[in-house]
């Protein structure tokens, strides 16, 4: 009998996990002679009542297992805590608002045992999202793998199941910024992408708004790629060469042809761009010091107020 952990962040979640629990049960009713699992519920601070219903299943149901935040400590170090706490040989991730829709589990479980070190699930729509976001997504996923050195599937959802040895390497990156979609494309290993259409959320609203959605991805860019870093001396190159040209012609005008540069228009053109560009590039070392900075503290990812694991 092999043992499935199923790990689920929830933030204010109260109307899914009811759901979301019956549905699982649903899925492991027809593997019952092979497979066991259990549910580790991940409670990042919600507001509502969903740490109190998360409790009373696991009161009834001793498969399902939790840990409860101190505060909101965002979705990727819930992810953190259920895969660190998982004991299953499979290790799932998921989302608790049907979302990452369980009708695939079965699928996903067919073809880890098959072979594969991790069976991940994309998107290949965005029904029901807004276009612009779309747009952005793409974009995202664009510039980042030609970037960076790892590649990131485009529409790639943190739905997956991992063997436990691949488990074990994602929790050996133990940074405090987490990205997951990166550390589990950094970590390697065989994986199997299963697509699926995009599901509009039943209950509740998207925690994401388009602010968090950018600093999420900045994250992405400045975890898993320092060639930001190096626009600050391409440009650098770039504009010095430029003045070097520039300069030339300024003195060889005056000296030939004795003729001043008129206006100081273009001046105070050029000195607005300059100051634009290295403010910018200042900017982007920050960001990296920044992350650095917090990254040189180690704080803990997360801190659970309550467990039962
Ligand atoms: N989530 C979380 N902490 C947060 C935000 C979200 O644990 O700060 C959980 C949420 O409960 C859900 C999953 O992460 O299970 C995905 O969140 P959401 O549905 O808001 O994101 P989307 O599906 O729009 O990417
Ligand atoms: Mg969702």
């Amino acid at each position: 009998m092999s043992l499935v952990s199923i790990s689920v962040p929830c933030f204010n979640e109260e109307k899914t996990v009811p759901i979301f629990y019956n549905e699982i049960l649903k899925v492991f009713e027809d593997k019952k002679d092979d497979l066991e699992f259990e549910i580790i519920f991940v409670d990042d601070g919600s507001k509502d009542d969903t740490f109190k219903i998360i409790k009373n299943l696991s009161k009834e149901d001793e498969r399902v297992k939790y840990i409860a935040f101190s505060r909101n400590f965002g979705k990727e170090a819930a992810i953190y805590a259920g895969l660190k706490n998982s004991k299953g040989y499979y290790v799932v991730t998921m989302d608790a608002d049907l979302q990452d829709p369980p009708s695939l589990l079965p699928e996903m479980i067919e073809s880890i045992k098959s072979g594969y070190d991790c069976v991940a699930t994309r998107r290949i729509t965005r029904k029901g999202e807004p276009i612009i976001r779309s747009w952005f997504s793409k974009l995202f996923y664009k510039i980042i793998n030609r970037l960076s050195d790892v590649q990131i599937v485009d529409g790639v959802r943190d739905y997956r199941i991992m063997t436990r040895v691949m488990t074990d390497s994602v929790l050996t990156l133990s940074e405090y910024n987490r990205f997951s979609k990166g550390i589990f494309a950094w970590v390697g290993f065989e994986t199997k992408y299963l697509e699926f259409e995009n599901i509009k959320r039943d209950e509740g609203e998207s925690s994401w708004s388009f602010l968090k959605l950018l600093k999420y991805s900045i994250e992405g860019f400045v975890s898993f790629s320092t060639s930001l870093l190096s626009i600050s001396t391409v440009l650098g190159i770039l504009l010095s060469i430029l003045s070097i040209i520039l300069i030339l012609i300024v003195i060889i005008g005056n000296l030939l042809y004795s003729n001043p540069v008129p206006g100081w228009a273009s001046t105070v053109c050029l000195i607005l761009f300059v100051g634009g560009v290295q403010l910018f590039c200042i900017g982007l070392l920050g960001l990296y010091l920044s992350k650095t900075y917090l990254e040189t503290k180690k704080r803990p990812i997360y801190i659970s107020k309550e467990e039962k694991l």
